[in-house]
């Protein structure tokens, strides 16, 4: 390779193979896939079938330490270990990751195919709209959105009688319901099949779903960080009659949708999943559903191509599914199981499959072991954990970076005492990987700047500390030539003894949950519920919902509630402010302080940089 400055010169110096050579390579037949252009294509569910009596290969997962601004590079170690697999060790792997949203994209991040010589290509598609998967999910979810608020509408304006007739109307001369209605009638407790004999009682309660307007937990999404929709008014035009209520958009990546692409097993489920997404209570306060309101078929309807992963490449030529993007705070933050099912079939027995959990590895690995992993049934290999020594560094007390202003002293030039001192934060998400038995490798991802002695003390601390290898790593620079160490480390480690577990056992109480993550990941004294999270959990437990897993919505920069606490805190009580319900994506999500679900846009966005040349039709500016 001729070394380039920028990722996305990197990506277009190298043409990428067509999509279906690189099918076939990989053992996928001409019916199984269904090419978007030249380098990207959807693979269908059906393989699952065909490959059902394959053992799966090695099942691998990135995560890191506690995020810092200076950035880890998870998913570059994602990249360059299975280019140092594939292309340099002969060893079948697949890289398994997330779509990213479009709003960090333009925003502040930047895209997340990986950077330098590890990355997925060609990183535009990757970065845009890829296979319109986000923009399916928004359909979906708005869908849901407008049918909650029209119901309501037609609710309040007619007769039972008038709802009744328009939602079982006259076909060809004879009343009938539909399988949804037949379906609702039974929920209801009515046994009839025959419209035109149900008493005047039985019509009212079919046709009203009564929802309490301001119990509505379903919000409208956009694939965009458009901060001024976070509250907004809705109904305002006077043919809504005067229903005006307070509504937010959430960003599309943050939707019980997008975490239900990520979890779900199969068409069949992921239709029973959009039917129990819980939207709002009645006025009875039972909840009211997506099947409710007759939606499911339709979503499912919208969501039938999205299920399918698309594959792609590694700048090596390697394979990569990219599906699904579920937000790490309010959501699960890891990549789609049906990714990580095919391609566990397609790397064969001693193959690997890699994949990675957003943020660290108290939030992303411990969603991935305790709700990701519950809804496979995989059972993962090896943890690799990334590191740095900036961010190390900061964990030890160095400086806060302004963005825009060149990097402090502290980070370019060597300083063993800070990454020391940092290296508590390391060691700590050792500690929490090993709570679920699995056996972990510390990747160091190598900076220019950083110094062979600041390198070496890293990786002797990580060995010290329970990691079974701690290997620097050049990815970034040298490809998957640069990860061979790490490769090998991997290797090495999958073949050890794994006795996974899971932390906490589904049937303990919602709180005792929430108590076992915050004592025993996160390191809090103990957990405080505000009184309005201590009256959601009653209502959770009594509508049934108590045996689900928990999904944490809680900052990415510190282990604990408050971001600018470093390195690992200690002696804090964690406070829960709010306790929410995914139901279709099966879980609940408590609420540390306020998570933001629609990112904002910087004073100088991603977007400045962000242009196409009309002569090349060449995308500029993305990283
Ligand atoms: P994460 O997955 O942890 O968010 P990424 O792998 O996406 O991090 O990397 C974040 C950014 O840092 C990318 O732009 C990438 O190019 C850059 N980066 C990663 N590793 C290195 C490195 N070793 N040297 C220089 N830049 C790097």
């Amino acid at each position: 390779f001729v070394f380039f400055s920028s990722d996305i010169e990197i990506s277009r110096a190298q043409s990428p193979k067509a999509v279906d050579v690189l099918a076939k390579e990989i053992g996928l037949l001409t019916d199984e896939i269904e090419i978007y252009g030249q380098t990207k294509a959807k693979v269908r569910l059906s393989l699952l079938e065909r490959l059902k009596d394959q053992p799966d290969g090695k099942y691998v997962l990135v995560a890191g330490i506690t995020p810092t601004p200076l950035g880890e590079g998870k998913s570059t170690v994602t990249i360059g270990l299975v280019q140092a697999l594939t292309a340099h060790l002969n060893i079948n792997s697949f890289a398994c990751l997330r779509q990213p949203s479009q709003g960090p994209t333009f925003g502040v991040k930047g895209g997340a195919a990986g950077g330098g010589y590890a990355q997925v290509i060609p990183m535009e598609e990757f970065n845009l709209h890829l296979t319109g998967d986000i923009h399916a999910i928004t359909a979906a979810n708005n869908l849901l959105a407008a049918a909650i608020d029209a119901r309501i509408l037609h609710e309040n304006t007619q007769s039972d009688k008038s709802l009744y007739n328009r939602l079982v109307p006259v076909v060809n001369g004879v009343r009938g319901f539909s399988a949804i209605q037949l379906a609702r009638l039974r929920r209801l407790g009515i046994s009839k099949t025959d419209p035109e004999t149900l008493t005047e009682e039985e019509i009212s309660k079919f046709v009203r779903l009564d929802i309490d307007p301001s119990t509505i937990t379903w919000q409208r999404v956009v694939d965009t960080n458009d901060r001024f929709l976070r509250k907004i008014t809705v109904g305002q035009a006077n043919t809504e009659k005067g229903l005006v209520r307070q509504a937010q958009f959430d960003i599309a990546v943050a939707s019980e949708i997008m975490a239900i692409l990520a979890l779900t097993t199969s068409l069949q489920d992921m239709k029973e999943r959009l039917g129990k997404m819980v939207v709002a209570n009645d006025k009875k306060g039972e909840p009211v559903t997506a099947e409710d309101l007759g939606v499911t078929g339709a979503l499912a309807v919208l969501m039938k191509d999205a299920i399918k992963p698309t594959l792609m490449q590694t700048l090596e030529g390697t394979p990569v599914f990219v599906h699904a993007g579920p937000f790490a705070n309010i959501a699960h933050g890891n990549s789609s199981v049906l990714a990580d099912k095919i391609a566990l079939k397609l790397v064969g027995e001693k193959g690997f499959v890699v994949t990675e959990a957003g943020f660290g590895a108290d939030i992303g690995m411990e969603k991935f072991f305790n709700i990701k992993c519950r809804a496979s049934g995989l059972v993962p290999s090896v943890v690799v954990l990334v590191a740095t020594v900036r961010a190390l560094k900061m964990h030890g007390g160095g400086p806060n970076v302004t963005a825009g202003a060149p990097l402090k002293k502290e980070y370019t030039e060597e300083n063993l005492q800070l990454v020391a001192d940092g290296c508590c934060n390391l060691q700590k998400q050792i500690q929490i990987t090993q709570l679920f038995g699995v056996p972990v490798v510390v990747a160091l991802n190598v900076f220019k700047t950083d110094s062979p002695a600041e390198v070496d003390l890293v990786c002797k601390i990580a060995k010290e500390s329970g990691a079974f290898d701690a290997v620097p790593c050049n990815h970034w620079s040298a490809g998957g030539r640069g990860a061979v160490k790490l490769a090998q480390a991997v290797e090495k480690a999958a073949n050890q003894k794994n006795s996974f577990k899971y932390l906490y056992n589904l049937e303990l109480p919602i709180v005792e949950k929430i108590r076992i993550i915050a004592q025993k990941v996160y390191g809090a004294q103990d957990v405080e519920l505000s009184p309005i999270a201590q009256s959601q959990v009653d209502r959770y437990t009594r509508q049934g919902f108590g045996n689900l897993p928990i999904c944490m919505a809680k900052t990415h920069l510190s282990l604990s509630h408050q971001p600018e606490r470093k390195g690992v805190p200690t002696g804090f009580i964690l406070p829960i402010s709010d306790v929410r319900a995914s139901i279709g994506a099966g879980f609940i999500y408590p609420l540390v302080g306020t998570m933001s679900t629609m990112p904002g846009l910087p004073t100088r966005p991603c977007f400045y940089d962000i242009d196409l040349d009309p002569i090349t039709e060449q995308v500029k500016g993305l990283f």
